[in-house]
């Protein structure tokens, strides 16, 4: 059987590679080719013997993932991109381009198990984790597909980067190390629903990487209904943990917040909202609250709220001294936005 090289760590495919090689810097040789030159085939490892460049190939795999559709917004030009597994599980990750930084939202499950009511990833049955390597070949395959160098990852796609949590900490070694990947930390997000105790774990590891804390509702209940399975963490030790986050890695944490009409969006819960941040001493330069008007497909029992609702909700909270934006859709009219990857 073939190993999978994006899921190895250098060490197993060093001493994989070292059974096949003839001379040590061909090691070198080989990593260059996959690393930063990112071919998707041996053939093309043009400085190596084509004999050399046949055993890897019968040795080794260097892509798994197929990419089986691909939409394009004729709004702000995201992709969203359908990605098939060798076991022929289906999931998404979509292309962002906003300021002339190319991003990719990247899928660590397929399915959710979090099952949020409002997010048609959600409404996917969860089937496994995605491996690290097929994490990080979706930023590969689309770096390629576009021919656009990709500096930015988020963890916003299906899944619940928390729930996964070796292969996602595997993969931000990887994008943070200059001689894999090499992305500034400060465009790489995480976001979670606030999985405790994987939260203070990342923490720990110090990555600097930016956090993004779903928290939907500031009403226990209600946040019980929007995000069915949230493992039982109250909001009380989910912003814990988000302090703890902030102290441990001097980053910025982002708190977001879907907006659905006539659920979470009333100025009650605005004030609410305002009063819990300040209570917990999250009202400074180091958080900002991202609030996200609900995006929809068609038939929802969930709708999209107002303008004015929208505008009032930030002003209240802006009012309190919040740092606060309304985050609109990317890829809307293709289905790629926040809340809309499913099948
Ligand atoms: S919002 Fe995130 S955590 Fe919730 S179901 Fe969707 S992908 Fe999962």
């Amino acid at each position: 059987m073939r190993n999978y090289v994006l899921d190895m760590t250098d060490n197993q495919f060093k001493t994989a590679a070292k059974s096949i090689i003839d001379k040590d810097y061909r090691l070198d040789q080989v990593t260059k080719w996959i690393y930063e030159k990112k071919m998707s085939s041996f053939e093309n490892f043009i400085n190596l013997p084509k004999g050399l460049r046949k055993k890897f190939a019968e040795r080794f795999l260097l892509r798994i993932l197929k990419i089986v559709n691909k939409e394009k917004s004729i709004i702000d030009d995201t992709i969203r991109y359908t990605f098939r597994t060798l076991d022929k599980k289906y999931f998404f990750a979509v292309f962002l381009s906003t300021n002339g930084r190319n991003s990719v939202c990247v899928s660590s499950q397929i399915g959710c198990p979090v099952m949020c009511a409002f997010c048609h990833s959600g409404k996917v049955k969860f089937t496994r984790n995605l491996s690290r390597g097929e994490i990080i070949e979706q930023i590969f395959q689309i770096e390629n597909d576009t021919g656009k160098r990709i500096s930015g990852v988020l963890f916003m796609g299906m899944g619940e980067p928390m729930l996964n949590f070796n292969n996602t900490v595997f993969v931000l070694d990887f994008l943070l190390s200059s001689k894999k990947f090499g992305i500034s930390k400060r465009h790489i997000t995480v976001s979670s629903v606030g999985i405790v105790p994987a939260v203070k774990k990342l923490a720990d590891k110090n990555f600097g990487i930016r956090l993004v804390l779903s928290l939907h509702s500031v009403d226990e209940k209600l946040r019980r209904r929007l995000i069915l399975n949230n493992l039982g963490f109250g909001i009380e030790e989910i912003l814990n943990a988000g302090k703890y986050y902030i102290k441990k890695t001097n980053s910025r944490l982002t708190i977001e917040y879907t907006l659905i009409e006539g659920v979470n969006d009333s100025t009650a819960d605005a004030h609410k909202f305002a009063r819990l941040l300040k209570r917990h001493g999250l009202i400074n330069s180091n958080v900002n609250v991202n609030l996200i008007p609900f995006n929809s497909l068609a038939n929802e029992e969930f709708r999209v709220p107002g303008y004015e609702s929208i505008q009032k909700f930030r002003d209240i909270l802006k009012f309190s001294r919040v740092t606060v934006n309304i985050r609109q859709g990317k890829g809307v009219d293709v289905n790629a936005a926040c809340g809309q990857l499913g099948y």
